[in-house]
């Protein structure tokens, strides 16, 4: 029986681990298949305070990792499958086991949604990013393409165009689903241009890692040409890692987890940090401050539910 089970390896899991494990409370973290979460896929971080000459993001993690370790955090390098909040103690199942917490917390996060190209996953951190957020600064004076008509697609073209020299929004039809508001200040901005009814087909260079290009496809006249581009930001949304909560977690429209009050969920005891229960924000630093509350929440669960 453990007094606490995290679920989750990104920044949120980890500070909630060491938050926990500082509290003398023997956490256990399961890592699941993406060890060290989103930043475990980027290169350079820049925007983490107390890097001044910035973190690679693998680096960053194992960090996290280590001073949880230090005071005590177990880590299990496991997938949970499935997990049962109905009974109590919690039951989180593992490939090949089964563990008991009294207290539990989400840290599972959102992955960015990818085109599914083969070179656009050998480019990521590379040229190809999903965090305008993140990587826009490496990209003075560049052009490069946003993929998507939705708002996160039109609000990363804009912000990317304090950057880029030129910002080109491919979308695969040819009506924005942004709002209205944004799409006005996107027609407005002399910086971006649209390509119309296109998609991705590759992502150019994977041999030299880094990105000169990609190729484009019309998809109403089928025609394909290349078009040269030194950067290339998917955002096409992203997918909270919540389904084995559906129907006993309360969740948004989109599937992200519900908390309140702090970290808390509709099921006491149980707690979400980070991504998972996060749309807006999706940093590395909000993640991880998320984190350390929801720790805290746990604690103060313990303290009076022992
Ligand atoms: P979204 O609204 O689901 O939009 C995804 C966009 O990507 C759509 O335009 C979609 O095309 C396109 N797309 C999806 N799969 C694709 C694929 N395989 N290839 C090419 N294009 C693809 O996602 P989002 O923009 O991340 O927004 C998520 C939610 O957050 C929305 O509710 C949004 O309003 C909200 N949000 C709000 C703000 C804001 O208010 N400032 C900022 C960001 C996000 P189709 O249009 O053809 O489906």
């Amino acid at each position: 029986m453990r007094n606490v089970v995290i679920i989750g390896s990104g920044p949120a899991g980890y500070t909630a681990a060491i938050y926990s494990a500082r509290a003398n409370l023997n956490p256990l973290l399961i890592a699941g298949l993406e060890v060290g979460g989103q930043l475990s896929t980027t290169t350079i971080v820049e925007n983490f305070p107390g890097f001044p000459e910035g973190i690679m993001g693998p680096d960053l993690m194992e960090a996290m990792r280590k001073q949880a370790v230090r005071f005590g955090g177990e880590v299990l390098q496991a997938y949970v499958s499935k997990v049962d909040c109905s009974r109590r103690p919690f039951l989180i199942s593992t490939d090949d086991q089964e563990i008991e917490a009294k207290t539990l917390i989400i840290c599972s996060g959102a992955s960015a949604r990818l085109l599914g190209l083969e070179s656009e996953k050998k480019l990521i951190g590379y040229g190809v990013s999903t965090c305008a957020t993140c990587d826009g600064y490496f990209f003075r004076g560049k052009e490069i393409i946003v993929v998507g008509g939705g708002d996160s697609a039109i609000e990363d073209a804009i912000f990317l165009t304090r950057f880029a020299g030129k910002v080109s929004v491919v979308h695969r039809r040819n009506h924005l689903r942004a709002s209205k508001i944004m799409q006005d200040k996107a027609f407005s901005n002399p910086k971006i241009q649209f390509i119309w009814d296109a998609v991705v087909e590759e992502v150019y260079d994977v041999g030299a890692r880094t990105v000169r290009g990609v190729k484009l496809r019309n998809l109403k006249t089928g025609e394909v040409h290349d078009f040269p581009c030194d950067g290339v930001f998917v955002a096409i949304g992203h997918t909270p890692n919540t389904a084995i909560f559906e129907g006993q977690l309360e969740m948004d429209p989109n599937g992200y987890i519900l908390t309140h009050d702090g970290c808390k969920t509709n099921i006491p005891g149980v707690f979400a940090a980070g991504d998972v229960q996060d749309s807006v924000y999706r940093q590395a630093i909000s993640a991880a401050g998320s984190g350390c509350m929801a720790a805290i929440d746990a604690e103060r669960y313990l303290e009076h539910h022992g």
